[in-house]
């Protein structure tokens, strides 16, 4: 299960801070997220590798010292003292003890060695043509180290298994569309203070299956997240398609766009919202030939031209202007996200998963117009749904 996600890299922690009545623990800022540490073993300014949620370590003689089970150590959104945390944290000078490579680590000569990661400057991977491992943040660690990731059973999407089944008929995904996906809030910590003047329509996420329906040049297709999808062997997944006609109104419509939705209901990622009947939600339309996604206009316009308002096939809308103020926080967008789903449809009173947040216009200069957005998943649907 290669990820296609960078799982594990160096990144610099910002800062520690103490957890009320806890003596052996504190909890480390990197980027966004939050994690809890060893006391005392790190320092601000220090240098680690950062492991995220979803990741699976391999066996590492390291991890035996925590107490975790070396086979199946999974990294995930817990709750310790009433702290949130979220990934995992490695003292460089460990890679050391990686079972399938031998390193050699290059000291600075010139500089003090105040402490081991400090002066540590290269890392050489013996077992990979001397292979040199730059300690500089960001640098992915996640194919040195072995990770893998998670492979939630009780949320795999319906399709998880029928997609690797080699008697399926499946043609890869259209390059001429980009996949689904968002990044999470914790990795853009740099940049949210950008984001001051930008107006967002947020949206909640919805927890189901990515389906993509586009018409380009007369044809027309149907994919999933990473696949376009042959009709009679992904019946549940067209089907929808088919009740609402899309392709045929994207046909008659003639423009070269994708619209992007999400798949929900019976036996799709544990139907959370309980509900009876499948339906399909969309949060975006692709342009194919400008390759960008539509601004929210350009979306509504689309949508309400094929007879699908966005309204009412979108997906829910928690608010359509979302301006942040000076002082807004990762951690203040993580609360926000919290909270029960607002679809309508929905016959429980279930958490939701979180938010997405899209930029209503197009930002950048003339010749790199695009969207930004960016998910906020709420840590308390996570711990929930660990448990
Ligand atoms: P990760 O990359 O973090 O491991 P992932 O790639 O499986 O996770 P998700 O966490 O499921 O992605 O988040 C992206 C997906 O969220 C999109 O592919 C889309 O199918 C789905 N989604 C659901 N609701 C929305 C929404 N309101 N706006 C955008 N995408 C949404
Ligand atoms: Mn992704
Ligand atoms: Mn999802």
């Amino acid at each position: 299960n290669q990820s296609d996600r960078s799982l594990a890299y160096f990144e610099i922690i910002t800062n520690l801070e103490p957890i009320p009545n806890a003596d052996a623990i504190e909890v480390a800022t990197i980027l966004g997220w939050k994690v809890i540490v060893k006391k005392g073993l790190y320092k601000v300014n220090d240098m680690v590798v950062y492991v995220e949620i979803d990741s699976v370590l391999p066996p590492w003689e390291y991890f035996v010292n925590d107490g975790l089970d070396k086979r199946n150590f999974k990294i995930k959104t817990i709750k310790l003292r009433g702290q949130i945390s979220a990934g995992y944290c490695i003292p460089i000078k460990e890679l050391i003890k990686h079972p399938n490579k031998v390193l050699e680590f290059v000291y600075h000569a010139d500089q003090e060695q105040q402490n081991d990661i400090g002066s540590i400057k290269q890392i050489i991977d013996k077992s990979d043509n001397d292979k040199i491992i730059q300690l500089q943040v960001g640098i992915d660690l996640t194919q040195f180290i072995g990770i893998t990731k998670v492979v939630d059973f009780v949320y795999q999407p319906r399709g998880g298994n029928r997609v690797r089944s080699p008697n399926m008929n499946l043609v890869p995904f259209p390059g001429f569309i980009k996949k689904t996906d968002q990044t999470r809030i914790q990795n853009l910590s740099r940049f949210i203070s950008q984001y001051n003047d930008v107006e967002f329509e947020v949206t909640e996420k919805l927890e189901g299956s990515s389906i993509t329906a586009y018409h380009y040049k007369g044809k027309t297709g149907i994919c999933s997240r990473n696949f376009q999808l042959v009709e009679y062997s992904h019946q549940m997944e067209t089907s929808l398609i088919q009740d609402l006609d899309i392709l045929e109104k994207l046909k008659n419509l003639n423009e070269n766009i994708a619209l992007q939705g999400e798949i929900i209901g019976p036996s799709i990622q544990g139907n959370i919202y309980n509900l009876q009947k499948s339906m399909y939600r969309v949060f975006d339309i692709w342009l194919i030939e400008k390759q960008r996604y539509a601004s929210h206009q350009e979306r509504v316009d689309l949508l309400e031209k094929l007879g699908l308002p966005w309204q009412k096939h979108g997906v829910p809308v928690f608010n359509n202007s979302f301006k942040f103020d000076s002082n807004m926080t990762v951690d203040s967008l993580l609360k926000l996200a919290d909270g029960h789903t607002i679809l309508k449809e929905s016959r429980v009173k279930v958490l939701r998963e979180g938010l997405v947040f899209k930029s209503k216009s197009l930002i950048g200069n003339s010749d790199n117009q695009h969207i930004i957005s960016f998910k906020v998943i709420s840590n308390e649907y996570l711990i929930k749904k660990n448990k």
